[in-house]
């Protein structure tokens, strides 16, 4: 089967949930087997508990650089002072395979994407914690230190301003209301 695939992006501040969220929708077999989920590679260092080609592919500078001169990337973006990507290679398996992609990526690479494929192929979904607060809370719960904490959260309220050319904002104060709100999206907007 080869059409083109629909692209679903989750957006938002780092720390608001776009991760979490989008594990626990992915655990529901019957929506999982439609999508390819896309896993970026990044110059970050790997946080504890993270897997390579799980969380990330993590690869120097050098690679990062070499591979877009490559034209490997779908789309990728400088965030804080790391570069991430998205492999052409996830969208050729659903395109392949007959899937919906699914990727997390940040608002420039989601603006990118809303103006290169059709609108009706992308579904970008604008994910955001209750408050700053909040959104501190989570990051330091996922034990980052004070000075990414603090990077994160003043990024944060610029990544807002992008929130009204999103399809949809989740609310992500209470994990299972916002993730029944995302299977709905999702279930609303699949492909097939
Ligand atoms: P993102 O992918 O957007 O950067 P994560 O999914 O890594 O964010 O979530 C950041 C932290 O917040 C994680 O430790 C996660 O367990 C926690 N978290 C996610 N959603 C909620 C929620 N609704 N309430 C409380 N903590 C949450
Ligand atoms: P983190 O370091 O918290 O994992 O990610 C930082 C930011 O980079 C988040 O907004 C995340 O969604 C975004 N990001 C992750 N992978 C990609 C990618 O492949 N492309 C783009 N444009 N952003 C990404």
């Amino acid at each position: 089967m080869s059409s083109n695939p629909r692209i679903f992006i989750l957006s938002g501040p780092s720390g608001a949930g776009k991760t979490t969220l989008l594990n626990i929708l992915l655990r529901k077999k019957n929506i999982q087997k439609k999508f390819v989920r896309a896993i970026s590679f990044t110059t970050r260092k790997k946080r504890p508990g993270e897997k390579e080609g799980r969380d990330y592919f993590f690869i120097s500078k050098k690679e990062f650089l070499a591979l877009k001169k490559q034209n490997f990337f779908l789309e990728s973006q400088r965030v804080f002072d790391n570069y991430y990507g998205t492999p052409k290679y996830f969208y050729e398996e659903a395109k392949n395979e007959g899937k919906n992609l699914i990727l997390c990526i940040d608002v420039k690479g989601g603006m990118y994407l809303k103006s290169k494929y059709k609108l009706d192929r992308i579904i970008a979904l604008f994910i955001t914690a209750p408050s700053e607060l909040a959104l501190r809370k989570r990051l330091k719960g996922r034990i980052e230190d004070d000075e990414t904490i603090q990077k994160r959260v003043a990024l944060s309220s610029k990544e807002m301003e992008f929130a009204k050319h999103y399809d949809g904002i989740i609310i992500n104060e209470d994990l299972k209301k916002a993730s029944a709100a995302l299977e709905k999206i999702v279930r609303q907007n699949l492909n097939n």
